[in-house]
């Protein structure tokens, strides 16, 4: 069996620049895939805040970056990943299509929103309905938007909404946010936000685009419709690794522990992107990730002589 030098999981922004990087490197990388090439951002209907691009679609984003990498001639394999097997310093990385040893391996498999799963989301989804405040909010300059959630995130994502919104509602299913205290209190304190407590979103409704959401009332069931242009959902987010049975140091909730290199717990395995323990999820984090990780990667196979 042949030993591949980094096989790089997940093909997001993290994954394809780690091609980049190490194919620039000499090394031989092989990306795996499961689902659609580019991840999390192919649902983002714009992007602004790419250096160099103005304004593209997250689709468009990918293709360039998807195009430039497989310049570089990483080969790509189309294969669920169930686990990966050995002690190190070689690992089994199996996969729906076999095993493939490799000398380093990169967690690139980022992270998935969790959804409502309300009528309506999943159809409006870039068209009003969002996971990402930092990426579509400027879209909503004097509109009335709705975030949903009470934690950290929720209340965080729905101060800096009131940059650009007229009102922010906070929909949340209990009386109280389950986010920190201060974040809480600057939430609270904002002329702008306006929770809505103990209510659900039963649908997302529009024809187009979002037009309005319909709430129960979890006290009381009553029904009642919030007139708003955009729905930012922040229920929580969890990371892709599953097939890692918890085997590599990890945070509660799964995100994964590295260093400044991007090494994890455990020898000759590296992670990047969003799948990581990191403070900010954007595209361009998950980019300076895969590079980091990659040519971490390049200097481990040097140094250990592999
Ligand atoms: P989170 O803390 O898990 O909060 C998720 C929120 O969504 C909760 O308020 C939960 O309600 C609500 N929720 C979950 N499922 C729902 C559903 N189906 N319908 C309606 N509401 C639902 O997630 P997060 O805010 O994304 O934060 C994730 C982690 O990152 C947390 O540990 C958080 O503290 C941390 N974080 C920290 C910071 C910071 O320190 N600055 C910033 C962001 C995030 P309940 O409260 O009723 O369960």
């Amino acid at each position: 069996m042949d030993t591949r030098e980094l096989v790089i999981i997940g093909t997001g922004p993290a994954g394809l620049t780690a091609a980049i990087y190490a194919r620039r490197a000499g090394l031989d990388a092989l990306l795996i895939e499961k689902g659609a090439v580019g991840g999390q951002i192919l649902i983002t209907d714009e992007v602004e805040n790419w250096p160099g691009v103005a304004r593209a679609s997250g689709q468009e984003l990918v293709d360039s970056i998807y195009q430039h990498a497989m310049g570089f001639e990483p080969e790509l394999l189309r294969a669920d990943v169930t686990g990966i097997v050995g002690q190190g310093p070689y690992w089994g990385v199996v996969t729906t299509e076999g095993e493939i040893m490799a000398k380093t391996v990169l967690i690139a498999s980022g992270a998935s929103f969790r959804r409502l799963g309300c009528p309506g989301e999943a159809r409006l989804t870039g068209m009003g309905v969002s996971y990402c405040a930092v990426c579509d909010g400027a879209f909503f300059e004097g509109e009335e938007v709705a975030v949903i959630g009470g934690g950290n995130t929720a209340v965080e994502e729905a101060v800096y909404l009131t940059r650009f919104a007229s009102k922010v509602y906070i929909v949340h299913r209990r009386d109280q946010f389950r986010a920190d205290r201060v974040p809480s209190d600057r939430a609270l304190s904002n002329p702008k936000i306006v929770p809505v407590w103990n209510s659900v979103v039963e649908s997302i409704e529009g024809d187009n685009a979002v037009e309005h959401l319909v709430l129960k009332n979890v006290k009381t069931s009553e029904i009642s419709k919030l007139p708003v242009a955009g729905v930012f959902v922040f229920v929580g987010t969890d990371p892709n690794v599953g097939y890692l049975n918890g085997m590599l140091e990890s945070k509660p909730g799964g995100w994964i522990v590295t260093d400044s290199h991007m090494a994890t717990s455990l020898p000759g395995i590296f992670a990047a992107g969003d799948v990581r323990d990191t403070p900010l999820r954007q595209m361009i984090t998950a980019a300076g990730d895969g590079a980091i990780a990659a040519m971490s990667a390049y200097h481990y196979i040097t140094e250990k002589g592999l």
